[in-house]
């Protein structure tokens, strides 16, 4: 999108953008879910030729499926209202996770992958998804431009000051010095003498670039023409942009709260514990917190009072509320949800199954502020 268009402009041309492709999306599910039943034949055996046209239909719906995609991305990014959301997660894992997706697609192309993730080390703290969506575009632009019987190489490492390298490497086409610069530009596509058809519209590098962006990474390449592209991505760790994850715990129990706060905090949250179920909407206002545990004991009346004052306010519907009890009745627990309580533990209560699940209500909670 022009520069020079308004902000406001460009985020309704982006929403836009993004409501009709979704809309192409969902049909195009169906579609791809359709002809994957067709060749999985358990309706009828196909013949050759019904085979080549289920492919067919296969190979250019995931064409159209990864061109809707580009364009969603490409919306929420162009939109400037995206901003880079911060976790902590193990890089190591994040790319094998990454290279057992692309990996089949790979196999089908002829195309061997070869990675070496081994000078990676410890936690890394940067938008998941972003990075995700930049280092898969990579990927998939490298298997899109090595013929059959090609090679790709991933390499990754964390670096002295704590950066993450992320190295994506082909032995395909490769990309003519003066077209270099120029295929970071939305829509641009290196013109081919070649007739092949590679497909595409030019947007993969530009999401790549504006993800990076938002990240404070770079991005360098180096290419020759019919040898080999390498693709070098360094994106810097952002620990202080980790925010501490507020939990509120009320319970009227010291020990308990002893132990939450112990091993929360070990867990890199923030936690503040106490009882007075009857203050809890000056807690929230002072603490501010993202999850709430409560203890309503035997289902008492200043428990559930504070879970009913909570849940059907204006400052507390949004924060999820765990609720703890020490009653295992299947008639509590289903009042608890009614009275819109986000999960029901039983006390005494496993701390590491505690753990999982407020991990999970966190998890949710992210989810709703990126959606
Ligand atoms: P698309 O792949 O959808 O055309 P991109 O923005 O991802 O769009 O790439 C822009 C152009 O850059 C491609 O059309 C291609 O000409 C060139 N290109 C990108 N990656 C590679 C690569 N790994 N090898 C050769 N050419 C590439």
């Amino acid at each position: 999108m022009d520069q020079t268009t308004s902000p406001d402009v460009r985020a309704e041309i982006s929403r836009i953008v993004g409501n009709i492709t979704h809309e192409l999306k969902t049909p195009l599910h169906s579609i791809l879910a359709i002809a994957q039943l067709l060749r999985s034949e358990v309706d009828g055996v196909l013949n050759s030729e019904q085979r080549r046209q289920v492919e067919m239909i296969l190979k250019n719906g995931d064409s159209l499926l990864e061109l809707i995609t580009h364009l969603l991305q490409y919306s929420d990014l162009e939109s400037g209202t995206r901003r880079a959301q911060y976790e902590e997660f193990k890089p190591k894992e994040f790319l094998e996770e990454l290279r057992l997706t692309v990996e089949p697609i790979a196999q089908k192309g002829g195309i061997t992958i070869e990675a070496n993730f081994g000078q990676l080390a410890g936690m890394f703290v940067s938008d998941r998804r972003l990075l995700r969506q930049a280092i898969s575009n990579l990927i998939s632009n490298a298997l899109k431009f090595s013929p059959r019987g090609g090679h790709l190489a991933l390499y990754a490492a964390t670096l002295h000051d704590g950066s993450l390298l992320v190295e994506v490497a082909d032995s395909g086409i490769g990309i003519p010095q003066e077209a270099q610069e120029m295929i970071f530009s939305e829509f641009y596509q290196v013109e081919r003498t070649d007739a092949r058809r590679y497909g595409g519209v030019g947007l993969g590098l530009t999401l790549v670039k504006t993800a990076l962006e938002l990240l404070g990474g770079k991005i360098e390449l180096r290419s020759e023409v019919g040898q080999a592209s390498l693709f070098r991505v360094t994106i810097p760790n952002a620990p202080e942009r980790l925010k501490r994850r507020r939990i509120l715990v009320v319970d009227a129990d010291s020990a308990i709260c002893l132990a939450l706060e112990s091993s929360f905090r070990k867990e890199g949250f923030e936690v503040e514990c106490g009882g007075d179920a009857d203050r809890i909407e000056s807690r929230v206002a002072e603490f501010r917190p993202e999850l709430i545990i409560l203890d309503i004991r035997g289902f008492d009346a200043s428990g559930v009072r504070a879970l009913q004052h909570t849940t059907a306010s204006s400052w507390g519907r949004d924060i999820p509320v765990m609720v703890m009890s020490s009653v295992d009745g299947a008639k509590e627990r289903s009042r608890a949800f009614e009275l819109g309580a986000a999960d029901y533990m039983v006390k005494p209560f496993d701390l590491a199954e505690l753990l999982a699940r407020v991990r999970l209500q966190l998890e949710r909670v992210t989810l709703k502020s990126v959606a």
